[in-house]
């Protein structure tokens, strides 16, 4: 059984942009990858 990655390049929470965008404007920096959007192995 072949296992699907579904995990792109970068971080899964933030998308690899390092950052979330917030609704009520500006943002917020990604503390899952500090803000690299890369992904932690
Ligand atoms: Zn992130």
């Amino acid at each position: 059984m072949t296992a699907k990655n579904y995990e792109s390049n970068g971080c899964a929470y933030c998308s690899g942009k390092g950052y979330f965008q917030l609704l009520l404007g500006g943002s917020e920096t990604c503390t899952c990858c500090s803000g690299s959007g890369q992904k932690k192995e």
